[in-house]
């Protein structure tokens, strides 16, 4: 069922999504330190608008979010999972065109190829840009690298709102990220996003601590081939989910839990800074962004989750008015809504 709450929840987790990650952006390759040693010991609080373009800027994770959405609304009622598969690669790969306007490989189907300001490189990651030229499309059964970087789970969570069936969420979510990353826990962090974001939005789950648990509970059953991975991936969520609950300041919790370059890290860093935070966006994306790691990723993730489970109401104007292609993204949004009774 489509009402305002779900609306409003659509528009949160892509929104607050890009704002994480504009947030997070400008400080993805310094350290801790450096980072306190630019804007004080709180760390970064504030957006740093782009000097010329004035607006803050967010990074590849939001371009290829973006890019998934997309190719998520190219595809019409009744199409399977594969069918569903088979578009996102093809806006991956449009995707890559707005990154290389020499690259003649791509199906140029998408809308979004229309967006002049999607033509501009955000330290795009190596993995996706290497899968991708290389012409063929990664499967879970046959891995086209052995990459668990964090760039499959950070471009998901629209999988987790288009689909209201969990269970298709979780496997579209999963087989998008293979495209470009091999590895398994690449891609069971991205199933695992996918599906907070599903009960975030679709279902009565009664607090965030709730939908992590339920999620460290399903993973394993979900690859059942690779058991290993899923148990460790649970496991690093049920850590995330003890240390929200210490009195240890997040910068440490959040070390404990790793750096974030690679899927699994990525995804427990921002599930801790929800948990912690779960009733402020502000306090989970700026603690998401505060350490040495990835932290437009970081960011990114956590403000896809708190977006989805507080809605546009919990997000305050200083992070809407300069974030760049709102519009945009809120109507993305609004359009993958608008699908829910295709699919439904
Ligand atoms: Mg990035």
């Amino acid at each position: 069922m489509v009402d305002d709450t779900m609306v409003e929840r659509f528009e949160g987790c892509l929104v607050g999504g890009a704002i994480g990650d504009a947030l997070g952006y400008p400080v993805e390759f310094d350290s801790y330190e450096g980072i306190c040693g630019q804007f004080g010991q709180d760390g970064i609080r504030a957006y740093s608008i782009h000097p010329w373009a004035g607006c803050a800027q967010f990074s590849d994770d939001t371009q290829m979010t973006l890019f998934s959405a997309s190719g998520l609304l190219q595809v019409g009622a009744g199409a399977s999972d594969e069918e569903c598969n088979s578009s996102v690669y093809g806006a991956y790969l449009d995707w890559l065109h707005t990154q290389d306007r020499m690259f003649a490989g791509h199906p140029g189907t998408s809308p979004l190829l229309a967006e002049e300001q999607l033509y501009s490189r955000r330290a795009p990651g190596n993995t996706c840009l290497s899968a991708l030229y290389g012409g063929e499309m990664g499967l879970m059964e046959q891995p086209i690298n052995t990459s668990k970087g964090c760039g499959g789970v950070m471009r998901v969570a629209p999988m987790g709102l288009y689909f209201e069936d969990p269970t298709r969420a979780v496997h579209v979510a999963a087989m998008a990220a293979a495209i470009t990353h091999g590895h398994p826990l690449g891609y069971i962090s991205a199933a695992a996003l996918a599906y907070i974001v599903n009960r975030c939005v679709h279902s009565e789950a009664v607090s965030l601590a709730a939908v992590i648990d339920d999620c460290a509970s399903q993973l394993p059953g979900w690859f059942d081939s690779e058991r290993f991975y899923a148990d460790s991936m649970a496991r690093q969520l049920q850590l995330a989910a003890s240390l929200a609950e210490n009195d240890t300041c997040d910068h440490d919790d959040i070390v404990r839990l790793g750096e974030g370059w690679i899927g699994d890290e990525a995804l427990a860093i921002a599930v801790y800074c929800c948990l912690r935070h779960h009733d402020s966006f502000d306090g989970a994306v700026i603690a998401a962004v505060n350490h040495g790691g990835d932290s437009d990723s970081t960011g990114a993730i956590a403000g896809n989750i708190m977006g989805a489970w507080l809605g546009m109401a919990a997000i305050g104007q200083q992070w809407l008015e300069q974030l760049e292609l709102r519009e945009l993204l809120t109507r993305t949004a609004d359009e993958l809504c608008e699908a829910l009774h295709i699919n439904s």
